[in-house]
């Protein structure tokens, strides 16, 4: 294919890719998560703080699975094998995706060495936002993920089965001026240097779990539900805003919603995080998830509110404060109790991210929803000024049909 045809195709792809069923957000018609950069570094900082630096080791084997899975799919979907000298259309990709514009800073594709720059990380801007300058570099989903594709466009177009590392030199969070990442096999990394070693992913039985699950086979499984549902009130009422979606693509692979930069990932892969952080650190992990959620209802309800002119006290704004989480693909919210008196709700959520879970993982004694349950509680602290708890009363995880959700006010 002429490159300048296979740039055309991936812009146009690129857009047409992404569709909004109301509950949940899909690019390739593989459902995403909509993950504001603040989340992410909130949840890059505390489970570091928490947990020490295996947690980043643990994101960026998730990464990699995302990478290499996700540059499969364009490769079996399109059926291209991949040209060496111009990986244009596949980084032209990561552009939808919202982790910055990548650009190739060195293509040595004969030796397996490749070095990629990215001048404008939304991941690190929001970490040194939140939590200052760092010593180590903290692109490390990003740092996977283009490890992986570049695992995926050698092997497919060598026809070879070989294993890559990356590692990210230079990281704007660092006081580096742009962010580097150096790809290598994994033999040539000297994993004697400690700072090397420090860098490289480490075997964790829940990542080579989690790779299994994660299968390309599974990711071009039709989704579960139809795709077609109608939009909420709120969906529709932001899109007189901001014009087709309600994400905006902008230049220099930023996306955004209600100007939040953000990343946009499978929803699968967010709870396989899920996963191999509550399985390794227990109930302390599952809180630092609920926080984020919380963390997140907070920064957005107020972001929409102040943006649509809508007031806090008004009894309708209720419910469109509760149709936030189909925005971020966390499922379709409906309110079952409403007692603003007492302070006592009960949401019902179809295709909660719980559902991936169960697919994933299967049925459990446990309930997955903690990163939704921290959402509800955010919004309603949000709206009444009071403190809130939210409880994850039944889940499709422990075989129920939806995900119930009842929240209590102090
Ligand atoms: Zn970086």
């Amino acid at each position: 294919m002429k490159k300048t045809l296979i740039k055309l195709i991936a812009r146009f792809i690129g857009h047409k890719g992404i569709t909004f069923d109301g509950g949940r957000v899909y690019y390739w018609k593989v459902p995403m998560i909509v993950l504001p950069m603040d989340i992410l570094a909130f949840l890059q900082h505390n489970l570091e703080k928490e947990f020490g630096p295996d947690t980043r080791k643990i994101l960026y084997s998730l990464g990699k699975i995302q990478g290499k899975n996700g540059t499969n799919i364009l490769i079996e979907r399109f059926k291209i094998i991949p040209d060496a000298k111009d990986l244009s259309f596949f980084m032209e990709q990561t552009e939808f995706i919202g982790v910055g514009k990548i650009k190739m800073i060195n293509n040595d594709f004969a030796n397996c060495h490749m070095e990629i720059g990215n001048n404008n990380s939304p991941n690190a801007r929001a970490y040194v936002n939140l939590f200052g300058k760092r010593e180590k570099p903290i692109c490390d989903y990003a740092r996977g993920m283009f490890a992986g594709a570049f695992q995926a466009i050698f092997n497919a177009s060598a026809r070879k089965k070989e294993d890559f590392e990356g590692i990210e030199v230079e990281c704007i969070a660092k006081g580096n001026p742009s962010c580097r990442i150096e790809i290598k096999r994994v033999s040539e990394w000297d994993a004697s240097d400690p700072g090397i070693k420090d860098e490289l992913p480490a075997i964790f039985p829940e990542i080579d779990e989690a790779r299994k699950k994660e299968t390309l086979a599974m990711l071009l499984k039709p989704p579960l539900e139809s795709m077609i549902n109608p939009e909420t009130e709120l969906s529709r009422t932001i899109k007189r805003y901001h014009g087709e979606y309600h994400l905006k693509f902008m230049e220099g692979g930023i996306v955004t919603i209600f100007g939040m930069d953000s990343l946009i990932t499978p929803m699968d892969i967010f709870m396989l995080l899920y996963y191999v952080l509550s399985k390794r650190y227990g109930a302390n992990a599952k809180k630092i998830f609920y926080d984020a959620g919380s963390f997140l209802a907070k920064k957005s309800t107020e972001l929409i509110f102040n943006e649509l002119g809508l007031r806090k006290g008004q009894v309708q704004n209720i419910n469109i404060a509760f149709e936030q989480p189909g925005l971020f693909g966390l499922g379709t919210v409906h309110i079952v109790k409403k007692d603003t008196k007492n302070h006592d709700y009960i949401f019902k959520v179809d295709k909660a991210p719980g559902v991936h879970y169960s697919k994933l993982i299967g049925l459990k004694k446990e309930k997955a929803d903690d990163y939704l349950a921290g959402f509800f509680n955010g919004v309603l602290e949000y709206l009444f000024d009071l403190k809130f708890s939210t409880i994850e009363e039944k889940c499709v995880v422990s075989g129920s049909p939806v995900c119930l959700f009842r929240s209590t006010g102090k």
